[in-house]
């Protein structure tokens, strides 16, 4: 890490184009730059982790969302971990590990008041990006104030050996629920079983879903937590109950499309249901994020809550390991090692 580091030269992934479909890597310009100097204000980060998230693959778009696209010829959006090399901004100091929107580059100058001083002493500092980070605060805001289980409930989670969804179960379980995950694969669903104590898990690669749901979900779903829309949403939908909750966190099976969005067309079981369908962004819950991230801590410390994170190494891989979210080939929270 020091030779990166102490010579300042920052590899880095530019956007080249807007992807149609699936990311390829001719997608990004691969550039290595000398770093540049902090200003009033800023300081230089030698990144060390980097937080590959599904939302990139919208962040590439043109087009009005939660945030601006990442524009062309910009360095890709990304969020980070790593260590202060140099400081021009009061608190900061040479030694200090962040987090913030780094980008996929190994060194980053920016402005500090966007960056998180967490304190590494406490945890791995992958775990910074995954229960401690973005994913747990999803997943603890999105069930918690958006889901609203109640115990006895049943929840209902989609890409639950992921990383926002395998939190969801777990807390979902801590608050006193009858849970159970939809995973690819077999793997995928014995972990969530075996190891994260979830009562059920779909294979819905390879099992029928709604014959499945029926019997994994004897009194039918309350909260169902929407890690990936298309026709996995519209087979919960299929079996709410009264006054179900539906959270739609994400819709990984749309993001690279080429055709429009399918949207759910059992929408009507809301009505019959007087159940309430809402989106949530984790960002909006910016203000709490010490809360959240004091309750994972806490359950993590007790052995309550597991989190597992999956590191791929090298950031020259990033176009490739980006993939990986979107065919599951990741089993845990995707992170690039600097
Ligand atoms: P993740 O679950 O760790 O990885 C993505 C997983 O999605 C893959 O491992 C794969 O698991 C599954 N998947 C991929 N394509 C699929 C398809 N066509 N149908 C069904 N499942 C598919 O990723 P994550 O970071 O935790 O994100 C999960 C979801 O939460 C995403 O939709 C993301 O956009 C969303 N999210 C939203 C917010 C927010 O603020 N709203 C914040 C963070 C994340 P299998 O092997 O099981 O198929």
């Amino acid at each position: 890490m020091t030779d990166k580091m102490t010579d300042h030269q920052n590899r880095q992934f530019r956007l080249a184009h807007r992807p149609v479909g699936p990311v390829r890597r001719e997608d990004f310009t691969f550039r290595v730059d000398p770093a540049r100097a902090p200003e009033a204000g800023e300081i230089m980060v030698a990144v060390e982790y980097i937080s590959l998230d599904p939302a990139m693959r919208g962040w590439m778009n043109e087009g009005r969302s939660y945030i601006k696209p990442v524009g062309i010829g910009e360095v890709m959006r990304a969020g980070a971990l790593g260590t202060v090399v140099e400081s021009r901004a009061a608190g900061f100091s040479p030694g200090d590990v962040v987090t913030g929107a780094l980008g996929v580059q190994s060194v980053a100058t920016l402005a500090a008041k966007d960056c998180v001083k967490v304190d590494a002493g406490l945890a791995p500092k992958p775990l910074f990006l995954s229960a401690l980070g973005m994913p747990g605060m999803t997943a603890y805001f999105g069930l918690l104030a958006v889901g609203e289980p109640k115990p006895g409930e049943t929840v209902v989670v989609s890409a639950a050996a992921g990383a926002v969804g395998a939190l969801v179960g777990q807390i979902a379980k801590i608050k006193g629920c009858h849970v159970v995950g939809l995973a690819g694969g077999a793997a995928k669903c014995r972990y969530i079983v075996d190891e994260l104590g979830f009562d059920a898990a779909i294979d819905y690669k390879s099992e029928p879903v709604p014959a499945r749901l029926r019997e994994t979900c004897p009194k039918g779903i309350d909260v169902y937590f929407d890690n990936v829309g298309g026709q996995i949403l519209d087979d919960c939908l299929a079996q709410i109950n009264l006054r179900a909750r539906i959270v739609i966190c994400g819709a990984i099976s749309q993001y690279n499309n080429t055709t429009p969005v399918k949207g759910p067309s059992n929408y009507l079981a809301l009505l019959v249901n007087r159940a309430r369908m809402q989106g949530m962004i984790v960002f909006d819950y910016a203000e709490r994020y010490a809360e959240g991230a004091q309750a994972m801590a806490g359950w993590l410390a007790a052995g309550r809550l597991k989190s597992r994170e999956d590191i791929v190494d090298g950031l020259e891989t990033f176009p490739d390991t980006l993939q990986k979210l979107f065919t599951g080939e990741n089993f845990g929270k995707l992170i690039l090692k600097v």
